[in-house]
């Protein structure tokens, strides 16, 4: 894309250091968990939260080679080989580069702003518009001074059209927004009370946003949202009831899930719009969409087909079914009273449920005075509420005043911990929360799973597991986790965010492909990669991926491709064979390896390490002792030859458990991690996964009758046969048809019956009471289910087929 000394003429600093000034830049770097390939990376150290200047050392082993940087005390003698660029502000130039990479567009940008309803327009516009055209957006709500810099990166010659959203919470604040962006049409969604605390007045606010506009040739607006200065504005076209809006609103009938609108556009079109919503804000952002399809010359009824499809927006108002028949309105994205209102207004038109209630967190991003107060008191007061639960220390002050119940909770947590003890049934809960309240901890834990076949992956029994683990090795002794064939099933980046939350010290996958998801889904923890090839070299130093060197071969193509790159020291493993025999050096080729080692500075012995055949097994004690003595014989030589020390490791799950003589400097867990040990010992684990499907049909059937291919399920007995939709294609083994696989419904253990089939297979559910689309857990006991088909619950894992939909929960 752009070279280091292209990017530095476009910065305004202060001194450079660029020993590299021809590295490539493709992107822009903040945050250490989001550098993907680190080489082709421009690092900003920025100044929020945190000091980005403490991440240039991870940035560094990440592979980043080129820093913008404003602290002045900097070491860099730490970091060789790496460009520097000093600037007064970090975020300004960040914004600078942002700008000159727009630039080089000449397509039209739509600049979105306003109080509410941006993300919404936006990703509405953008849906019915792609199906056309091609265009870009800003990703989720990156509408801040940072996230518009990361978006206008995004933009490239192949689109012909951005929506680019902007928001501001401060006088002064838009303008620099407007530099970078230069919106060529504008929008303007609506004007809420969202961020008053920067603001003096509404008047200032509406100006304050205004300045996006600069220089654009059109603004479409709902006229309703603005003040007499702006709706003077030559290049205005809005929406509204007014006879001079371009598009003017005549009648809005409310129906039960639609809203008709009547509408005249350009004072000679009328049409009648069918909105598939019933709620104002809704309703407010389609016209908006709406407008700016028919003045780009879209027919209406083109523009209808389009609305059809629209779909309320995910991290929105989310409404999903509840456990114990109960509606949830997910709005766990914002809190300010103008939102409030309008998820109020959602709540009112849900009359699936006679009751209703709301948990809500203190308010954000607005001062919290009486005005404020009261403004909620009469919101929650006038909607017919039978409860209220209040998070947060600010909005328990208005407890008093309400007309209904009320529960107060300092925080989150306490709400949780109620929630898991406490039933709601039939009921609509509308669930408002600020962001930082992480009330979607909620709403996730009311929520039903997933109807169809899926694969629940429990993300907190994950973290116990480990934890579990955890206690049983002594603090200094790594933890490398082995995050291979999709984490033994059960999902790539999703596992391994977690595990890189809770700080363990490596993952390990079996190839470089699944590194590099692991890099894409934003893992920064070193990688160690078991079976690297040579032709996947490109991606894993690109990746930073650290390759298992298990003989010369490997070890001197790994070198030589290095080499070529001109870099040294990169991370390798050398994988010790002690018995297992399958990769490995054998004692006796350990002098080759010493002496290429030593004349080889373009890598560098990070760890050493060996597997166990059979860690826990009574019956290969001794063997496990014999590997064990032979790996730390084989690993001091290494150390004593190479003249350093290096991280040694050949526990597995079980061997973590049977012989804790053995940790040493790291330790391998796998299955354990996923809930199963061959041979557990005073330790409790929960299986990480479930495997669920529903039942499609029910048959009643005489004796006599034969169930699925070549008659092989006879029934000596009349039976009530369920087809479930799980097959061998899922990875159910046909092996446990005919009754040796089981299955549990309602607390009830049932038999398959005949062959399984491709796509479904058939229980035998006699005796039991259960309907068509109930819930089938399909292996609720998967040690036994592998032992009876001579398997091993690995292999059933693993066998789990990817078109088996992962539903991740973490409460
Ligand atoms: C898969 C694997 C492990 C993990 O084994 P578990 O029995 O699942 O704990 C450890 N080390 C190596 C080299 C492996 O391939």
């Amino acid at each position: 894309m752009y070279t280091v000394s292209q990017l530095l003429q476009k910065i305004s600093s202060n001194r450079n250091l660029c020993p590299q000034p021809d590295l490539e830049i493709y992107s822009l770097a903040y945050d250490t968990r989001k550098i993907r390939i680190g080489i082709n990376s421009l690092f900003f150290a920025l100044i929020g939260q945190r000091d980005g200047h403490q991440y240039i050392t991870d940035a560094y082993h990440l592979g980043v080679r080129s820093f913008v940087v404003s602290a002045t005390d900097l070491d860099i003698r730490n970091f060789p080989n790496a460009n520097f660029i000093w600037v007064e502000d970090t975020l300004a130039a960040i914004q600078q580069l942002a700008a000159f990479h727009r630039n080089h567009f000449e397509y039209p940008i739509i600049g979105i702003t306003g109080s509410n309803g941006k993300t919404v327009v936006k990703e509405w516009l953008y849906s019915m518009l792609s199906q056309d055209i091609h265009c870009y957006q800003s990703p989720k709500s990156y509408n801040s001074q940072l996230g518009v810099a990361i978006s206008l990166w995004g933009l490239d010659e192949k689109f012909d059209l951005a929506l680019i959203e902007a928001g501001v919470s401060m006088v002064g604040e838009m303008q620099a927004l407007e530099e970078m962006i230069k919106p060529t049409l504008g929008i303007f969604t609506s004007m809420g009370n969202a961020h008053d605390e920067g603001f003096i007045s509404a008047d200032l606010k509406i100006r304050e946003k205004w300045k996006l506009f600069q220089d654009v040739a059109k603004i479409y607006a709902p006229s309703s949202a603005l003040y007499e200065e702006q709706l003077r504005d030559p290049r205005l076209i809005c929406w509204g009831i007014r006879e001079e809006d371009m598009l003017q609103i005549t009648d809005i009938i409310k129906h039960t899930r639609t809203t008709e609108v009547s509408l005249v556009f350009d004072n000679s079109i009328e049409f009648v719009l069918v909105v598939p919503f019933i709620d104002t804000a809704s309703i407010d952002n389609v016209l908006t969409c709406a407008l700016v399809l028919a003045d780009l010359g879209i027919d209406w009824p083109v523009i209808q087909k389009k609305v059809d499809v629209l779909g309320p927006l995910e991290m929105r108002l989310k409404l999903k079914k509840g456990r114990n028949n109960i509606s949830i309105i997910d709005d766990t994205y914002s809190n300010d009273v103008a939102s409030l209102q309008i998820a109020l207004d959602f709540l009112a038109q849900q009359n699936q449920h006679n009751s209703k209630k709301v948990i809500l967190s203190d308010i954000e991003g607005q001062r919290w005075d009486e005005q404020s107060k009261s403004l909620i008191v009469d919101a929650l007061n006038r909607h017919g509420l039978d409860e209220v639960v209040l998070v947060g220390n600010r909005i328990q002050e208005i407890g008093a005043r309400l007309n209904m119940p009320v529960k107060s909770m300092v925080n989150t947590d306490e709400l949780i911990k109620f929630v898991s003890t406490y039933t709601w049934h039939d009921a609509t809960i509308l669930i408002k929360g600020a962001r930082m309240f992480q009330l979607e901890r909620i709403s996730n834990s009311l929520v039903e799973k997933s109807h169809e076949t899926v694969l629940e992956i429990n993300l907190n029994a994950l973290e116990h597991n480990l934890n579990q683990y955890r206690a049983h090795v002594r603090s200094d002794v790594k933890i490398m986790a082995m995050v291979k064939a999709f984490s033994y099933g059960s999902g790539s980046f999703e596992v391994a965010n977690i595990l890189q939350f809770h700080k363990i010290d490596y993952l390990t996958v079996a190839f470089v492909d699944e590194g590099v998801e692991l890099r894409r889904g934003g893992i920064s923890l070193p990688i160690m990669v078991l079976s690297p090839h040579e032709s996947s070299f490109d991606d894993l130093v690109r990746c930073s991926l650290e390759p298992e060197i298990y003989s010369l071969r490997i070890l001197k193509a790994f070198v030589s491709y290095i080499r070529e790159l001109g870099l040294k020291n990169y991370p390798i493993h050398i994988k010790i064979d002690t018995g297992m025999h399958r990769l490995g050096f054998m004692e006796n080729d350990l002098d080759d390896l010493f002496f290429y080692l030593k004349q080889h500075d373009e890598v560098r012995v990070v760890s050493t390490f060996s597997h166990l055949v059979g860690a826990g097994s009574s019956s290969f004690e001794d063997f496990t002792h014999q590997q064990i003595n032979l790996f730390r014989r084989c690993a001091a030589k290494l150390e004593a030859q190479i003249g350093y020390s290096v991280v040694k490791h050949i526990c597995n799950t079980s061997g973590i458990i049977h012989h804790p003589e053995a940790h040493l400097d790291m330790v391998r867990l796998g299955i354990g991690l996923y809930g199963y040990d061959m041979a557990p010992k005073n330790i409790r684990l929960n299986p990480v996964s479930k495997l669920k499907t529903t039942i499609s049909q029910i048959k009643y059937l005489k004796s006599s009758e034969t169930i699925g291919y070549d008659r092989k399920g006879i029934l000596s007995r009349d039976s009530v046969i369920a087809t479930v939709k799980i097959g061998y294609a899922d990875g159910y083994d046909r092996r446990l048809g005919n009754g040796v696989g089981k299955m549990r419904i309602h607390g009830h253990e049932v038999p398959t019956i005949g062959n399984i089939c491709m796509d479904m297979c058939m229980l035998d559910i006699t005796g039991v009471q259960v309907s068509e689309g109930d819930e089938v857990e399909v292996f609720p006991n998967i040690m036994q289910t592998a032992i009876d088909i001579g398997n091993i619950p690995y292999e059933l894992l693993t066998g789990i087929s990817s078109r088996v939909k992962r539903v991740y929960f973490y409460e």
